[in-house]
């Protein structure tokens, strides 16, 4: 099937010096060969990179000093730069990444005691138009490359001093629908869990779509891939189609069909997101709705209290419907958690502060944008 959202998204400008950050082992391969050194030093630049997270050339010992002066020369070392990060008092920290041609995206970093969860962006901006998001009323300005995607984990995990070999988690919950961006997230993905570098297990990535039929499909026929959620935010055609544009394409039954059809692992399941919203999903018949939609496929199930976007016209779901809804569902023998998303004061959930920061410096310059995430524990 067609949709204005199976066509590609505009790519980003050319960078004129190569930059080496985020760069897979293949592409360290090809310019380990362009400057004449054999093919093992590309292992050693990766090791150094994403093991060591070492930030200059003259930190990489594990390489010969002529080397290393030749790339202080000619190739970039260099991650997103953090714009801006505004901590919040739950210990969550919201981060705007400058990108090369001045683009900002969002990354947020929530601590725990034994890991931490990181929640990324896959693209500037996003196609898919959910009214319930400030992202959506931006559109799609273009797609994040692999090496940006990767630049964002890794600037979280140095600003943060993440330990190497602590567990992160990594959500694609940010700006932008990752399967419209597929391509450029498997790459990513495939550099992050690589076993020289950052090794992260598969299983603690999970990319979150609105409901691309097309890149569920996709998604499914890849050999390794990240765990998927689907956010879902509606029960019947008509009030999901209100709130996510995509399901005018794919409607309930045709998303339904996709998860039943996409390949799990044994024990994997696929997390149903549910943004709660007052008058809107949050109704007792709702919760009979959504319960009969999860049994339909292995799933556990996310509510998330609606976070207010400032101009969207929605209301937070109330404690005691969040609670009812919660129960219904647990009496239906359905995993349930109810995520609180982090960071709301610093306008923590998906879009709010890139609307936040569009309305302070609209009023100095009309330039600055940026995304924003919506975020899980
Ligand atoms: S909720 Fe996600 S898919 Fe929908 S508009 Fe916002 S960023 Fe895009």
């Amino acid at each position: 099937m067609s949709s204005p959202w199976d066509q590609p998204a505009p790519e980003k400008a050319c960078v004129q010096r190569p930059n080496a950050a985020g760069l897979s082992r293949q592409d360290m391969a090809a310019l380990m060969q362009r400057l004449g050194e054999p093919g093992f030093r590309a292992t050693q630049l990766f090791e150094g990179l994403y093991r060591h997270r070492w930030q200059r050339w003259g930190d990489f010992t594990n390489l010969p000093k002529a080397l290393r002066e030749r790339l202080e020369s000619e190739v970039e070392l260099r991650w997103p730069d953090l714009a801006e990060s505004i901590p919040s008092s739950d210990g969550s920290t919201k981060h705007a990444f400058r990108l090369d041609d001045g683009r900002l995206v969002e990354g947020v970093h929530m601590p725990y005691d034994d890991r931490a969860t990181l929640c990324l962006s896959s693209q500037v901006g996003c196609a898919m138009g959910c009214t319930f998001c400030a992202t959506g009323t931006m559109g799609i300005l273009r797609n994040l490359t692999a090496a940006e995607i990767v630049g964002q984990v890794m600037a979280l995990l140095v600003a943060h001093e993440h330990p190497f070999g602590k567990p992160v988690n990594l959500v694609f919950m940010g700006m932008g629908e990752p399967l419209h961006n597929l391509d450029h997230v498997m790459e990513a993905f495939r550099i992050l869990t690589d076993a020289k570098g950052l090794a992260i297990p598969s299983r603690r990535i999970t990319v979150s779509t609105s409901g691309l039929v097309s890149g569920i499909e996709k998604l499914g026929r890849e050999a390794q891939r990240p765990r998927l959620a689907v956010s879902l935010n509606g029960t019947t055609d008509e009030e999901r189609s209100r709130l996510m544009p995509v399901n005018r394409v794919w409607n309930l039954e045709a998303l339904r069909r996709a998860l039943q059809g996409f390949p799990l692992e044994k024990g994997e399941r696929i997390t149903l997101e549910y943004v709660l919203i007052q008058g809107h999903t949050d109704r007792p018949d709702d919760a009979r709705r959504l319960a009969a939609y999860a049994k339909g496929f292995p799933s556990k199930i996310n509510l998330i209290p609606y976070n207010p976007s400032e101009g969207a016209g929605f209301t937070p779901a109330l404690e005691s419907a969040i609670d009812a809804f919660c129960r219904l569902l647990v009496n239906e023998r359905l995993d349930v958690s109810v995520r609180r998303s982090r960071g709301q004061d610093v306008a923590g959930a998906c879009g709010q502060l890139v609307r936040k920061r569009e309305n302070k410096e609209s009023q100095r310059s009309f330039v600055s944008r940026i995304g924003g995430a919506d975020v899980e524990s």
